[in-house]
């Protein structure tokens, strides 16, 4: 290919010509290998920027990435069982929703491959979550992923070194060149990354408000188109719902705090919203995997997974698989607290207002995220929810319980919470948690 110049594809975006697939090859196998510079990668990230992909660019450049490094193949030790579905979320406050859902999905016949990742900026990660419960192991190799997801139907890991090594590479230039924000920079980073997995569907959460990525329904509806139509363009099923993160989701948002929520969720003590998305989310995992002939059905098999008790007994048995001590999890639940704690009580009367953004703010200045990737999470840190959205409440009465990594978090993180928090004179119509489906 030595007739192809990078500059020559940087001035063809530029000018809003539709790339090959080799000319994608060129530049990102290029920029891997150390051939191309990270200056012309930079002015192609911003010429993208401005003037998109197709979805056949972008599918062709999810490819690229995919095969920057290894691919999972699920069925290696395991015969042709699937089928395998995942879901990804893009990210929000409070969101365990991952948690409850795997065995959910699992107990009901799909096999859910689940690579997640950590806490960064106001959102939280499951990794974090998953670690908070001493010994559980989040570094599977392929072969202990591949035998934990044939024991229970599901298993929960980070993304080695070895899978898409171009997204580490291309994320860290758009994170310093302004270009973080394109929709098919974004569904190329995420889609490569599941699809290296080795899902055969994918369904997507696409948060829309004030503590998710993109803050509007419209933004987060291309984002959502993009990322199915460039999933099926790559041979996978794909669906996505837009869902609601104006407000954080659940009673409890923490590290070890969100595992108690989940099992509480799987006991079937689940806070509304939590239960409404699982749900949905669980149910299009089923009709994508065969399991489900409709929305309908596929719910009311969640719910008889979730209140005959099997789904609770696979998260169970998966966390005794992967390394920590169920007995010893179950006895911290309700707990488990950091000693370093506050209250936040209602400055006025009023109806509740609480605002995603400002709520996982606040988290991250008790310790549940990082600023930074290399900061250090702490587990028991996080807060309690007394007094949901729309729930009435007196000047004075307790609205959140907060704990913190050290005591001098806890005055910052109140004068944030004071701010996330209103007290309406009107009850607010409640809006929905659910927005719209993309299939
Ligand atoms: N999440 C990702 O994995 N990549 C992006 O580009 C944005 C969000």
């Amino acid at each position: 290919m030595a007739h192809i110049r990078a500059v020559d594809i940087i001035t063809k975006k530029r000018d809003a010509g539709q790339l090959s697939r080799e000319e994608i090859a060129f530049l990102i196998d290029g920029y891997v290998a150390g051939e191309v510079p990270d200056y012309q990668i930079s002015s192609w990230l911003m010429a993208v920027f401005f003037r998109g992909m197709s979805f056949e660019e972008t599918a062709c450049l999810t490819d690229v990435m995919l095969h920057s490094g290894s691919v999972i193949d699920l069925r290696a030790a395991d015969g042709a069982a699937g089928p395998f579905v995942d879901k990804h979320s893009t990210g929000g406050v409070g969101d365990k929703l991952s948690l409850p859902l795997a065995p959910m999905a699992a107990a009901c016949g799909v096999r859910v491959p689940m690579m997640s990742g950590r806490a960064l900026g106001h959102t939280g990660g499951t990794l974090d979550k998953l670690e908070s419960m001493a010994g559980y192991n989040v570094f599977l190799s392929p072969d202990e992923f591949r035998a934990c997801i044939a024991r229970t139907g599901f298993a929960m890991t980070g993304q080695t070194k070895e899978i898409v090594p171009a997204d580490r590479l291309l994320y860290a230039l758009r994170d310093v060149t302004g270009t973080v924000e394109s929709i098919p920079l974004i569904t190329a980073s995420i889609l490569s990354k599941k699809v290296a997995e080795g899902a055969d569907a994918l369904v997507f959460d696409v948060k829309a408000g004030s503590g998710a990525f993109m803050k509007t329904v419209d933004d987060a509806e291309k984002l959502a188109v993009s990322l199915v139509e460039t999933a099926k363009q790559m041979g996978k099923k794909a669906a996505a719902l837009i869902t609601n993160m104006n407000v954080p989701l659940g009673r409890k948002i923490g590290n070890f705090l969100e595992i108690e929520e989940t099992i509480e969720c799987l006991q079937g003590n689940w806070p509304d919203d939590v239960r409404e998305i699982t749900l949905a989310l669980g149910a299009r995992m089923l009709v994508l995997g065969g399991k489900a002939r409709s929305v309908d059905e596929g719910i009311a098999l969640c719910q008889e997974a979730a209140s005959s008790g099997r789904a609770l007994a696979l998260f169970l048995q998966n966390v005794r698989d992967q390394g920590a001590d169920t007995d010893a999890v179950l006895a911290e639940c309700g707990k488990r607290r950091s000693p370093h704690r506050a209250e936040l009580r209602a400055a006025a009367d009023g109806f509740v207002k609480i605002d995603a953004l400002k709520t996982g703010l606040a988290g991250v200045a008790l310790g549940v995220g990082r600023n930074k990737t290399q900061d250090a999470v702490c587990a028991d840190a996080g807060l309690i929810i007394h007094a949901h959205e729309g729930s009435a409440v007196r000047k004075g009465e307790l609205v959140m319980e907060v704990f913190g990594k050290d005591d001098a978090c806890l005055a910052p993180a109140l004068a944030l919470l004071n701010d996330a928090v209103v007290y309406a004179a009107d009850k607010a119509v409640r809006q929905p948690l659910i927005y719209k489906e993309i299939t």
